[in-house]
Formats: C-alpha cells, structure tokens, sequence
C-alpha cells in the first residue's frame, strides 16, 4: 500500500508525539481499521493498546539490560519437583512481588548449586516486569565497589547510587570473607535502603557463620537487625541441582 500525502503528515506528527507503533505502522494501521470495519472507538483502543504494548515491552527491555542480570533464569524455567525443599507457593507469592513495593526484602540460604541465584535472578525479573527498578551485583563486586568509592572519597555519592533501585540483588554474601571497615560499608547500604528499598540476598552460610563472614559480630548482627525485620527467609537445605544433573548424565553415559 502507498503512502498518501495525510498519512506521512499523520506519520510526522506520530513521530513528534513519540508514538512509535503508529510511526511505523500506519499502512497496516489503516487496512487493519479498514478491513475489519473498526468503530471510532474500536480504532481508538487497538492503536493506543499497540503504544501501551510496545512501550511496556520497551521498559522491560531497557530495566532488564540496567538490572545486569548475569544470566536469563526464569521462574518457568526452575522445576520445582527437581528441589522439593523449595515450596512453590512461597515462590509464587514472592513472584507477585508485593515485598517489593512495600520495601521487604528476602533471603535465600542453602548450600552451593541448589537454586539460590536462580531464584533471586527469577524474582528480580519478576519485579522488573511489574515495572521496579533492580540491580544485581555479586557481594564481592559490591564490596570492592563501596571499597573504591571510600577511597577516592566517592562513598556518599555510590551508596546513593546502589539505594536508588527498588529491588538490589546482593549475591554469594559468604563466599569471601569481609573486613570490618567493608563489612562498615556494607551495613551503611543496608541501613540506608531499610524499610524503603529491596534487597534479595544469597548466601551459602548460615546466619550463624556472618560475624566470621563480616570480620566483627557486631556489625554483622546490625546487618541482620535490618534485614531480618521484614523478610521472608528461604531456606534451601537440598541437593545441589548441578551436582544432580551431572550424576543424571554419567547414568545416561554408562547405559
Ligand atoms: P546456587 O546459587 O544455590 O549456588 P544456582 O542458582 O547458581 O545455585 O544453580 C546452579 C545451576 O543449576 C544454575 O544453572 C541453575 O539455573 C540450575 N538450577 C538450580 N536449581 C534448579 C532447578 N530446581 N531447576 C532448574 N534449574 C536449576
Ligand atoms: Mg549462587
């Protein structure tokens, strides 16, 4: 179908008002209208539901890419019969992410490879899609970040910055040991978003091991102070799924 000489100007004045569906797709905008005999009202709802579409589409991509998910873990991709420590109605209530809105936050405890970063990863694309904001980064990262930052006498300006996601994914708290001038660090984030933002957290050790962890008892219970106090705890005492699959493999090989 040609363009007439109206629906170029219709296509101009599309584009200065940033609606990028009719922008581009005006012949098959109108044939559509045209050939199912479309009320006023009906052409009205198709082409704003197809804007509303396209920019929805457009903020999850754009939240996903700031988000810095290390990998595309789903909730559909997870088999919970795989991991029965996990209750599937514990993850679909998290999955409504209602936790995040009211700034609770959750944390995932078990040893390696039994889901923990899926789970956290699935949750915060989960959270991403009803439209909050997140931010993954590995504990370790998130430690030399706010390491650098104190000094070069940047720190305000990073713990704002990591405060301002409504969802941060803290992950492998455990896995390396923190100073006590980090582990300092550490505990300003997590009071600074306390009961306003967000925070799913992994780790491979118990709550008991976290004085070892962050070099001081005391900080470490201040850090679990805050981010106890509204948050549900999933603790995964499984087998590691890996480990599962690799033994599953090594059957199928010797048959
Ligand atoms: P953890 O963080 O607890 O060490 P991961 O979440 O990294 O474990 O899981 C290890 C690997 O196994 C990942 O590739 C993850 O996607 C996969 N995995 C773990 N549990 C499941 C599960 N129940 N269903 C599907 N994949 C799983
Ligand atoms: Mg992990």
């Amino acid at each position: 179908m040609t363009m007439r000489q109206t629906d170029e100007s219709l296509r101009q004045k599309a584009a200065r008002l940033r609606l990028t569906y009719i922008r581009d797709n005006m012949p098959e905008l109108m044939r559509a209208a045209t050939e199912s005999k479309m009320t006023p009202r009906e052409v009205l709802d198709y082409v704003l539901s197809k804007e509303v579409d396209r920019r929805d589409a457009n903020r999850v991509k754009l939240a996903t890419m700031a988000a810095h998910f290390p990998r595309a873990c789903t909730l559909e991709n997870f088999d919970f019969a795989a991991q029965p420590a996990v209750d599937p109605g514990t993850i679909r209530e998290l999955a409504k992410v209602e936790w995040v809105a009211a700034g609770e936050n959750v944390l995932f405890l078990g040893p390696p490879g039994v889901g923990k970063t899926h789970l956290a990863i699935a949750l915060g694309r989960e959270a991403v899609k009803k439209g909050f904001s997140a931010l993954f980064i590995s504990a370790s990262g998130l430690v030399s970040l706010l390491d650098k930052a104190r000094r070069e006498s940047m720190l305000d300006e990073k713990i704002a910055m990591l405060s301002k996601p409504q969802l941060l994914i803290i992950d492998e708290v455990g896995y390396l040991p923190i100073s006590t001038e980090n582990a300092n660090l550490f505990f300003q984030l997590v009071s600074r978003r306390y009961e306003r933002k967000s925070i799913i957290l992994t780790s491979n050790r118990s709550l008991n091991d976290w004085g070892v962890i962050f070099g001081d008892p005391t900080v470490a219970t201040a850090i679990l102070d805050r981010l106890l106090h509204h948050c549900t705890p999933v603790n995964i005492m499984g087998d590691s799924y890996r480990l599962k699959e690799a033994k599953k493999d090594k059957l199928f090989k010797e048959k």
